[in-house]
């Protein structure tokens, strides 16, 4: 099977978020904060994770999967979707999979 070249992209930096992935940065493999913390929560700025542990917000060192061309096809398989929340309207928005190419 051939991966597939949609690219759900990384958010911008210092924006507020209107969204949220729907799973946990740790599920798309982002970077954990430095103090080992590996399952940080989406802060509520785009491009940054919370973590519980240090009470702050950190730029992870890497995005994980969003650092290169995600297989979506492949992560659907493996239990990974890029279906979003939306923070204002609280519903969730599915990730349109791209049949074509
Ligand atoms: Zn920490």
């Amino acid at each position: 099977m051939k991966p597939t070249k949609a690219k759900p992209e990384a958010a911008p930096k210092l924006k507020k978020r209107k969204w949220i992935y729907v799973q946990r940065p740790a599920v798309y493999e982002i970077a954990p904060c430095e103090c080992g913390n590996a399952d940080p929560d989406w802060s509520e700025y785009a491009g940054r994770l919370w973590c519980k542990a240090c009470k702050k917000d950190f730029v992870p060192a890497h995005n994980g999967i969003f650092d290169g061309p995600i297989a979506v096809n492949a992560c659907r398989m493996m239990g990974i979707v890029f279906d979003r929340y939306v923070i204002k309207t609280k519903t969730v928005e599915p990730f349109e999979y791209n049949a074509k190419s």
